[in-house]
């Protein structure tokens, strides 16, 4: 059966591998077909195209976006459309500026709570990529006040943490269209993250998403038969991944960790048609 994952990170973003890294392993895992979708930036996708070239991998452009939902965070992913585009690429590029002054907030704010992190190492740890909280994270665990990721998220950085700056967030309506107006397609991602896993879906599908992400590892079963239902219902894709960003604490690769059905590459492929001009 072939074998596809489309939810991953790079260096673009989060990701501790570079694209052509993650080709490489998509290779030697034995995929058919993966999507990148780093963090605001689809700075990633034309090195893992190339990487890809004449391997007999499919790699779809993709980008995860933060939107938001009220107080909360809604992300999108956004499958099939043109990295060149020059609207989104802007956007983009603001969404990123705006991480930069987030993360000097955040190092103040961790200052101010005894956390000697700096701003400059963190810009060091992201490298080129988009500034994330998993970078302010190992500055974290190099200063000692932590001792791993997860301790620096459930202590300091998570939503609600003392640390935490939101980011600059797309409304669902312009997170959706800049995805549309760029030749793509969106997709609710891992909807086991919400409090209320449907109504996003409902709510997001009002605003015109074309599909929900039902394959992914922490979607417990029964919330993907509710998931199966409601994308019946309203006619929407049904698409997965593995969010894949490093290495687990074994060392284990989770990359293609998920049974995505080849259906799900077809129907973003001839959804995306819609949206090109
Ligand atoms: P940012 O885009 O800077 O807000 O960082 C978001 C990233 O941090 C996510 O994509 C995850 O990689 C990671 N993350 C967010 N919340 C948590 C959490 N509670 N525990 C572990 N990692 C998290
Ligand atoms: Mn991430
Ligand atoms: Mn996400
Ligand atoms: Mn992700």
């Amino acid at each position: 059966m072939a074998k596809i994952d489309l939810h991953m990170h790079s260096t673009a973003s989060d990701g501790v591998y570079s694209p052509s890294e993650l080709v490489r392993i998509a290779l030697e895992r034995g995929l058919s077909v993966i999507a990148l979708t780093d963090h605001d930036s689809l700075e990633g996708v034309p090195e893992a195209l190339a990487a890809a070239e004449d391997t007999g991998l499919t790699v779809i452009a993709g980008l995860e976006l933060g939107c938001e939902n009220g107080p909360r965070d809604v992300h999108v992913l956004g499958y099939g459309l043109d990295p060149y585009d020059e609207e989104l690429r802007n956007k983009l590029a603001e969404m990123r500026d705006y991480r930069e002054h987030r993360a000097e907030r955040i190092v103040e704010k961790l200052n101010s709570l005894g956390i000697p992190v700096t701003y400059e190492r963190i810009c060091e740890i992201a490298g080129e990529g988009v500034i994330a909280r998993p970078h302010i994270a190992k500055a974290m665990i190099e200063v000692g006040a932590v001792a791993d990721y997860q301790e620096a998220f459930d202590k300091y950085i998570h939503n609600d943490g003392p640390a935490y700056v939101p980011r600059l967030r797309l409304s669902p309506e312009d997170g959706i269209n800049l995805i549309h107006q760029a030749g793509g397609v969106a997709i609710v991602a891992h909807p086991c993250r919400y409090a209320d896993p449907i109504g996003v879906v409902r709510e997001f599908a009002g605003h015109g998403v074309d599909g929900v992400e039902i394959f992914y590892p922490d979607n417990p079963p029964q919330l993907r038969n509710e998931l199966n239902e409601v994308a019946d219902e309203l006619g929407l894709i049904k698409t997965g991944g593995c969010d894949f960003h490093r290495p687990g604490p074994n060392g284990d690769l989770l990359m293609g960790c998920e049974d995505v059905p080849q259906n799900a590459v077809d129907s973003i492929l001839a959804r995306a048609e819609r949206y090109r001009v």
